[in-house]
């Protein structure tokens, strides 16, 4: 396994991959890596011939009071993760090195954005697709890898390649779980044991609110109450959002009907956890 760190050394090896006929799979993360960051990797694993997974704690998608100093970083353990998972080459570059002093540009993400995350973190999506457009250019990969767990991401990603007709396939992947239901997350471990017991009744809203779906509910307002009732009454958090939503649309209904979102954000005392859970409503 390779590590590159700079930009002209990566795009000097795609391009002998790409000379060579090989097909790139694409892990972008921010490090820290766990299980759910692997599944990834390991579905990338199966449907290229190179895969090469960045770790980079990206300074453009996080707020002026939000965790960038703080976010969990261990590069050491990355790497050792990264290789026994079968990446081929971790792209590992420094801030100095993805943002140069002279940036004449600004991305603005205009569709999908007054919902959940882009609603609260003001200009997070657009420094999501900032460092991703740099990103699929520097790792000319066939095809990305995201998590469902950020569902939002997922859908502004598949606009950012339509509309920009990056000729990039992208592959979401199922969000995975502590055996309790807590989604895999590396903000998990900024939890107090008493907030890690709790963090799974999250899971359990969104699952429950999905039962009264499916046994007829279909009151917008009646499943968003039903889940913010239950994480109120079984955690400690603080709710950011519960929104129920058209999925990938991302628009709001009062009726449910067709492929639908129930996504939450929770803060806790020094983790803010967020969560989802997309399912089928038959007319
Ligand atoms: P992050 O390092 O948090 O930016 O995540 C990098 C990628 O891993 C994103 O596409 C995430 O959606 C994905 N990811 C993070 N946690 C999970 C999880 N529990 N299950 C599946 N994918 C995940």
């Amino acid at each position: 396994m390779k590590i590159i760190t700079s930009v002209k050394a990566m795009q000097k090896e795609v391009q002998m991959h790409r000379e060579a006929q090989k097909s790139i799979g694409f892990v972008p993360t921010m490090g820290y890596l766990h299980e759910g960051h692997m599944t990834l990797v390991h579905t990338a694993r199966k449907e290229n011939d190179l895969v090469i997974l960045s770790v980079f704690v990206n300074p453009l998608q996080f707020g002026p009071n939000e965790d960038f100093d703080s976010y969990p970083r261990d590069f050491e353990r990355d790497e050792a993760l990264a290789k026994n998972n079968g990446v081929d080459i971790i792209f590992y570059p420094q801030v100095e090195e993805m943002y140069k002093d002279s940036f004449s540009f600004e991305v603005k993400v205009v569709n999908k954005v007054d919902v959940l995350c882009g609603k609260k973190r003001e200009g997070h999506f657009d420094g999501v697709a900032t460092v991703l457009i740099k990103l699929f250019n520097i790792t000319q990969a066939n095809r990305v890898y995201f998590g469902m767990k950020d569902a939002q991401q997922v859908a502004i990603v598949d606009s950012l390649i339509e509309d920009f007709n990056f000729p990039i396939e992208l592959v979401p992947v199922s969000t995975v779980r502590e055996e309790d239901g807590l989604a895999k997350s590396s903000r998990n471990v900024y939890l107090t044991e008493q907030e890690r017991k709790e963090a799974p009744r999250i899971y359990e809203a969104l699952k429950s609110a999905v039962s009264y779906v499916l046994n007829g509910e279909k009151n917008t307002k009646t499943i968003q109450k039903s889940v913010e009732e239950h994480i109120s009454k079984y955690t400690s958090g603080v709710i950011d959002y519960v929104e129920v939503l058209s999925y990938p649309e991302l628009q709001a209904v009062q009726e449910l009907s067709g492929k639908t979102i129930i996504a939450v954000a929770v803060k806790f005392t020094k983790a803010r956890l967020i969560d989802n859970i997309t399912f089928d409503v038959e007319a």
